[in-house]
């Protein structure tokens, strides 16, 4: 499972930084502070080119 912090994301609830977490099978975005979870359509537009580039390569030979 991987994590990559989106700084220009914000949470919804206390405004703190997200991270995307990824694996193989799924992708959702965790506050770091609260520890809420979101899916990834709830900030689509928000969502920078790079995040995209590594949610779309993530493979399932490294688990
Ligand atoms: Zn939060």
């Amino acid at each position: 499972m991987r994590k990559r912090v989106l700084k220009n994301l914000k949470c919804k609830y206390c405004k703190n930084h997200i991270l995307v977490v990824f694996s193989c099978r799924y992708v959702y975005l965790l506050c770091n502070e609260c520890g809420a979870e979101f899916k990834i359509s709830d900030y689509l537009d928000e969502i920078d080119e790079e995040t995209w580039d590594m949610i779309s390569r993530r493979s399932c030979d490294r688990a």
